[in-house]
């Protein structure tokens, strides 16, 4: 039996524990991966807008607060698969038949990459598909390139990779493209770039390697294709919420819908982080959506001793 049980250890998980442990609440945080810091493991890009720290990456910020991690009393276990969690009850169920009984339950699951679930797409990565244009720009120096999407972190991938690649193919469904205005234009600009807009890619080809993308444009008959050694797919992110799905209320991007004190529509289960924060997803308002969930539940534990 434990106070709380947060699942997640990214910044708001490992925030929300650091609280439990500073309030005197005894915390267990069930983490999936076997490394704490959630998408910081794949932020590949300088960290310079959290309050007082600046990081070459999300890897050298987690190296920052590793270390509160090992100076706090709370449990962490990795690698763990859960099952289900019954939120009434209050009770996570593993995998390995381990049941997690606590009086509140803390959702810090974060979000995830969108995927296009087209042939291609499992067998190439590592193989041409690449995860970051920051960190594998390098390798498709000279090379003719695609990103897929049409959001802010499409066209800055699509801007990074100008500087480096011989051409850069950018190919959005929509009509326009919905990234920030600024990044919009320096498009405009860039001779490297190609937008293809209203076009899908409906196959990522090749033998060993990334040989060509395969593209149907609205209304076209026949797909054509675009030669290029490297594929980039940013077309957004959904929510982890598999778990709790049709036991919390959720907004109609199925992201977790709570109130100011992070707690959703079952008293006692609270939702942090990028999980229920689709306006602001940032590891400064998930630090602090820890802080004021282990607060709460501090309060309420404290109030019915
Ligand atoms: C490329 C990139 C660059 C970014 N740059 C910045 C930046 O410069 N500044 C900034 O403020 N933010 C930035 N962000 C956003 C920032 O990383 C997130 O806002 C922050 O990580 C959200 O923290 P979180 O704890 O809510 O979720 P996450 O970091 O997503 O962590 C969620 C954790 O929950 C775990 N989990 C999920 N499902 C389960 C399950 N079923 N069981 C157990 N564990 C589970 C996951 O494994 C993960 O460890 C960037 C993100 C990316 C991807």
């Amino acid at each position: 039996m434990h106070d709380v049980t947060i699942i997640g250890a990214g910044p708001a998980g490992v925030s929300a524990a650091l609280w439990c442990d500073e309030l005197g609440l005894d915390a267990l945080v069930l983490e999936q991966a076997e490394i704490i810091g959630g998408q910081l493991n794949r932020v590949h890009n300088r960290i310079e807008n959290y309050l007082g720290v600046k990081a070459a990456n999300g890897a050298e910020f987690i190296e920052r607060f590793s270390s509160d991690v090992s100076d706090a009393d709370f449990d962490l276990w990795t690698n763990v698969a859960i099952d289900s969690i019954d939120l009434n009850a209050k009770r996570v169920s593993l995998r390995s038949g381990e049941q997690i009984q606590s009086i509140a339950i803390v959702i810090a699951t974060g979000i995830r990459r969108r995927t296009l679930g087209i042939p291609g797409e499992q067998e190439f990565v590592g193989r041409g598909l690449i995860e970051s244009g920051a960190r594998d720009r390098d390798q498709l120096k000279g090379q003719d390139v695609c990103v897929i999407g049409g959001g802010d972190a499409a066209v800055e991938n699509a801007l990074l990779l100008s500087g480096v690649c011989a051409t850069v193919s950018l190919i959005h469904r929509g009509k326009r493209l919905r990234a920030r205005r600024e990044m919009s234009e320096q498009l405009q600009t860039n001779h490297c770039v190609t937008v293809f807009t209203e076009s899908v890619v409906t196959r990522i080809l090749g033998e060993r390697e990334v040989e060509a993308v395969e593209v149907l444009r609205k209304g076209g008959l026949k797909p054509f294709q675009i030669a290029v050694k490297g594929v980039l797919i940013r077309i957004g992110v959904e929510p982890n919420t598999e778990l709790v799905r049709g036991q919390v209320d959720l907004n109609e991007q199925g992201y977790i819908i709570t109130n100011s004190e992070h707690e959703t529509n079952v008293p006692m289960v609270f939702a942090i982080g990028d999980v229920s924060n689709p306006l602001a997803p940032t590891i400064s308002s998930a630090v602090g959506a820890g802080a004021t969930a282990a607060k709460v539940i501090a309060t309420r534990l404290n109030a019915r001793a």
